[in-house]
């Protein structure tokens, strides 16, 4: 069975549950995008620009201390924290900005809660003179202040969200809601593997670079697949990006971890697959932080990235169906795990990274013999400082 289905459904997950307006839109840009991604011209200037510009191939990188350490487990990290910009994101900013730019559109618009979506938008937007407007909720400006500093400096306007809990979610709303009434010069650019068909598809898509790569290199180096796969899911798009290329390989395990935040028990979490249930945000269904009246609860995470009450459709079909398997890591954890990276390599991971770090000891525990993992390192810890800084005291 090929996912997603016409409909955008992965299973009974995604679809495109939005008003008629943006009906006529999506489906525009489900045609476009299809044409761009059947024309060899396209997928080569993609390419050109994610090697000359964004830094690919990312290393696909033995950790022998780490595994030494880990004594049951030989761990390869896929380096997207190498890239232009530090982070994942860079791949998918690039493939939408090309297909935006063969729309014809002049406008740019994107929603943030971390501010690295928003960075990376601003990013392409710069590289080929596009106008760019980020949404960010008003708390979020306040907690990720050098973030805004960098949108502004490469030309963004970024726009406070005073709605809600001021955050992500109320961000993209206000995305939304400008798409409905700009739609004619503007192209809304989502950063995750979420909302409305075909976003997720076409995000899944672009980020699959990481797993096309991933997957040749390692068996380049040991002539076999992996036995495991980790990666760290907030909306999901490094992982997806990862995991998609090997997800028919039956003997690979993978394995998404998401923030437990402060416990499963405490509610202060973004582990929509592991304690959610299933519902509709930002126009796909998906698994869910809501409460007995389906109202979105906020979500909490140590890592701004994973701070997410959803997370992308096919994730949660991957879990209904098996696929994969989803597992949750405390912000304390993932700060130890961030600590033990620095220390074993002399690499400083993203704290979301640092999640799918924090499941390698208890996955060493579990296995059999001696097993190999490639981890998903999606961005690097410069940014993260501040918050380090403060929990270490
Ligand atoms: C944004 C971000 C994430 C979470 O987004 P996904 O769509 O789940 O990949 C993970 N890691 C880093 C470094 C990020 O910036």
């Amino acid at each position: 069975m090929k996912t997603p289905d016409r409909n955008g459904h992965f299973g009974e997950f995604g679809g495109r549950y939005v008003p008629e307006t943006l009906m006529a839109l999506l489906l525009d840009l489900e045609q476009r995008f299809a044409a761009c991604w059947r024309d060899p011209a396209f997928r080569k200037e993609f390419h050109f620009y994610l090697a000359e510009y964004a830094g690919r191939p990312t290393r696909l990188y033995y950790a022998e201390r780490l595994s030494k350490e880990l004594g049951t487990l030989k761990v390869y990290l896929k380096r997207e924290d190498l890239l232009h910009t530090g982070a994942h994101k860079v791949n998918n900013t690039l493939g939408q900005i090309l297909v935006a730019r063969r729309m014809g559109k002049k406008r740019i618009i994107a929603e943030t809660g971390a501010g690295q979506h928003g960075v990376a938008t601003a990013t392409v937007c710069a590289l080929f003179g596009l106008q760019c407007v980020v949404y960010m909720g008003a708390e979020d400006v306040k907690r990720q202040a050098l973030n805004v500093v960098r949108m502004k400096l490469l030309g963004a306007e970024v726009v406070p969200v005073t709605t809600g809990s001021c955050t992500l979610k109320d961000a993209m709303n206000e995305a939304i809601r400008d798409w409905v009434t700009n739609v004619k010069d503007t192209y809304y650019l989502i950063g995750t593997v979420a909302g409305p068909h075909p976003y997720p598809y076409m995000v899944r898509e672009l980020q699959s670079v990481i797993g096309i790569e991933a997957r040749k290199q390692f068996l380049l180096k040991e002539s076999k697949l992996p036995d495991y796969l980790l990666a760290c899911v907030g909306g999901g798009s490094n992982a997806m990006g990862l995991f998609y290329p090997f997800h028919k390989d039956k003997k690979v395990h993978i394995i998404g971890v998401e923030a437990a935040g402060h416990g499963l028990h405490t509610g202060a979490h973004s582990a929509a697959i592991t304690a959610g249930t299933p519902g509709v945000l930002h126009g796909c269904k998906s698994a869910l932080l809501q409460d007995k009246n389906g109202q979105v609860i906020s979500a909490h995470s140590v890592a701004a990235g994973l701070d997410y009450p959803g997370v992308g459709p096919e994730h949660a079909f991957f879990n209904a169906s098996g696929i994969a398997s989803y597992v949750g890591i405390t912000d304390i954890e993932a700060i130890e795990a961030l600590k033990m990276l620095s220390v074993t390599e002399g690499i400083i991971p993203a704290l979301e990274s640092a999640h799918a770090i924090a499941y390698l000891p208890k996955l060493a525990k579990k296995v059999k013999g001696r097993k190999t993992v490639i981890v998903c390192l999606s961005g690097r810890g410069d940014k993260d400082m501040g918050t380090i800084q403060e929990v270490l005291g």
